[in-house]
């Protein structure tokens, strides 16, 4: 699954490592009782200490930190029991304390790994490197006046989590993937919404490129990517610059790049020589968390079930696919809608209505699930009339239509538009003669051996009984009369 550049001299493999910082799920900022709520007036959620103001002392926000246990432990991490806040000291508009309270050294969690599915239903396992907390900085707002640049604080303060991963991804699907299951995990865990336009979930991309076989290459890191396209876009972009460099001869400088996705390029922020010296040191206006088992085993208990555990249990319960079973489980509210649909039913047949007619419905009329105008319970019992033989499934997918448009029950659609299915032999009989002697050259054809023309006498009949007429039967009777 590797992405493999061609050069002149040889191929390249291609080396990435994620860095995402994903805004923690809590009421307020990660130091002050501030909302952290996304889309508030500019500067309408800012407290004292969010602005800086001489002699506020930051208090740290309870459930933030155990969010950030939570992730990790969902991330199958290991959780520091003791971690500390550093200051990671430098100037800009939009952070008025003059340094960003961050974790350095001492992270609240250490290494752990995140399975990533892939299309050809492989799965690999990525390494974490670490998760730390820091704070939010505020946003400087450059299109609001000529000539003078604002600053909203309102993200001052904004609990994060920064994601590290390891060099591992070879690609970028493997990097998507990665997103998106990291993206996934989150959602389960309720510690981060993952909403990426809202700048929720953002994506340092660090990427390098090597000869096969040798050590890892010089990297690049393209900051504060906030769609899955646009990392992909940036990551073969700057692959292939960094091979081009590399084959004729030069060297790779290791540089912060910036992704343009309206030009579809990358272009030099800053080299490593003018990276920041932040002089971190541990802040002194806080204490070091520190945390006895019971609080992780507390957390731990209330885990809920993770895509990957669902995924096992669809497939070895359920006798799901494990291609279904990993569609099923990619968004928590899927997985729940499929659940209620599959409980007490057949559970294959499930999958696949939820799969095939209701995603294709949402797909064309660009809905999200919440939006769907057929329910879980609704999309149960019109699986129950195909079950119970009320309807046949061509009959079904007409109705659930119908459901999409309308909003109505599967029942009432049946009995409005007369659709029951017709199993009682003797109308399937009539309407199977009719078709027998108005064909009689087929029916002719057929017994000479040409067995492909059953498909047509199917065809017929279920013409003539509007396709009402209950297909196991009509095959019966049909190769009884045919054959007779
Ligand atoms: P920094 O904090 O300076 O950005 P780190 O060592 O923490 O540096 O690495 C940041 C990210 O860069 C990690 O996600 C890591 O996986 C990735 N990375 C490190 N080396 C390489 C490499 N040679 N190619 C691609 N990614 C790399
Ligand atoms: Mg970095």
């Amino acid at each position: 699954m590797g992405m493999i550049i061609e050069g002149a001299t040889g191929d390249w493999e291609v080396v990435i490592g994620l860095e995402v910082h994903a805004q923690v799920t809590t009421a307020s900022k990660l130091f002050s009782g501030a909302s952290a709520a996304y889309g508030a007036a500019p500067n309408s959620q800012v407290s004292f200490i969010d602005a800086a103001m001489p002699g506020m002392l930051p208090v740290i926000n309870g459930h933030a930190v155990e969010q950030a246990v939570r992730t990790g432990l969902g991330l199958k991490a290991q959780i520091n029991k003791y971690s500390v806040f550093d200051r990671k000291n430098y100037f800009y508009a939009d952070l008025p304390q003059g340094y960003q309270i961050s974790q350095y050294l001492q992270p609240i969690v250490g290494k752990g790994v995140i399975t990533i599915d892939l299309k050809n239903g492989e799965t690999r396992e990525i390494g974490i490197t670490r998760l730390h907390l820091e704070q939010d900085a505020g946003k400087s707002l450059h299109d609001q006046h000529p000539n003078q640049t604002f600053v909203d604080l309102n993200r001052s303060g904004v609990p994060l989590m920064e994601i590290v991963s390891e060099p591992d991804m070879r690609s970028p699907e493997e990097a998507a993937a990665y997103v998106k299951k990291l993206r996934s995990i989150l959602r389960y865990l309720g510690t981060c919404d993952g909403n990426m336009e809202e700048g929720s979930m953002r994506a340092d991309v660090n990427v390098s490129v090597r000869r096969i076989g040798e050590g890892y290459g010089t990297r690049c890191e393209m900051k504060n990517i906030n769609s899955i396209r646009f990392m992909q876009q940036a990551i073969i972009y700057e692959a292939n610059r960094q091979v081009d460099i590399l084959e004729s001869g030069g060297t790779v400088d290791q540089e912060t790049r910036l992704y343009d996705p309206d030009k579809g390029e990358t272009r030099s922020m800053r080299s490593k020589e003018e990276a920041h010296d932040y002089r971190y040191f541990p802040d002194p206006d806080l204490l070091p968390l520190e945390f006895d088992d019971a609080f992780i085993e507390r957390i731990r208990a209330e885990l809920p079930e993770l895509p990957d555990d669902k995924k096992a249990r669809f497939i070895n319960e359920l006798g799901l696919s494990a291609y279904d079973a990993g569609v099923l489980v990619a968004e928590k509210e899927v997985a729940d809608y499929f659940e209620a649909v599959a409980a007490g039913r057949d559970a294959k047949l499930a999958a696949n209505w939820v799969i095939g007619e209701l995603f294709g419905q949402l797909n064309r009329t660009g809905k999200d699930l919440a939006e769907s105008p057929v329910g879980a319970a609704a999309l149960g019992e019109l699986i129950d009339l195909i079950k119970d033989g009320t309807i046949s499934n061509r009959i079904a997918k007409e109705v659930f239509e119908e459901m999409f448009e309308t909003g109505k029950a599967a029942k009432a659609i049946v009995e409005e538009k007369g659709l029951k299915q017709v199993s009682d032999s003797g109308a399937i009989e009539a309407a199977i003669d009719a078709v027998i002697a108005a064909n009689p050259d087929k029916v002719a054809e057929y017994r000479s051996g040409k067995d492909k023309l059953f498909g047509f006498f199917m065809g017929q009949v279920m013409k003539e009984t509007q396709g009402k007429a209950n297909p196991g039967v009509v095959t019966d009777v049909l190769k009884a009369k045919l054959n007779g």
